[in-house]
């Protein structure tokens, strides 16, 4: 999508603090986070939001899990947890229409949000 933020950044037409890529996925830094470890997994390919994930996008979206998972425990999570959230659309409070996981951690997280 010519007009999407992250497919730009998945270009590095816009810079980011990339955390992890591989041919499918990318990982990089909130710019605005929101506790001491806040990052992003998404799939290079523009999918819009999680309901938009295809059958054919269920091994897509174990590997992004996964990678959340892993890099969440990189960055010091393992043993206080995190949290793992996608947003979609606007009641989900998604402002970036291109699919994504964030994961915060570092920090109490009070529940429920807002
Ligand atoms: P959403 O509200 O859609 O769930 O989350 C979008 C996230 O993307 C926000 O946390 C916001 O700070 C982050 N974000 C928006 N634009 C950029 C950007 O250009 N670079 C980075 N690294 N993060 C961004
Ligand atoms: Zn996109």
């Amino acid at each position: 999508m010519d007009d999407c933020i992250f497919c730009k950044i998945v270009k590095s037409e816009i810079p980011s603090r990339k955390i992890y890529e591989d041919e499918n996925i990318l990982a990089f830094h909130d710019a605005a986070p929101q506790a001491p470890v806040h990052f992003l997994v998404i799939p290079k390919r523009h999918i819009r939001n999680i309901m938009e994930l295809e059958q054919e996008d269920i091994s897509l979206a174990g590997n992004l899990l996964n990678q959340a998972q892993k890099l969440a425990a990189e960055l010091g999570c393992a043993e206080k947890g995190a949290r793992f959230v996608i947003n979609c659309k606007s009641d989900g409070g998604q402002t970036v229409d291109h699919l994504h996981i964030h994961v915060l951690g570092g920090r109490f997280l009070g529940w429920p949000p807002g």
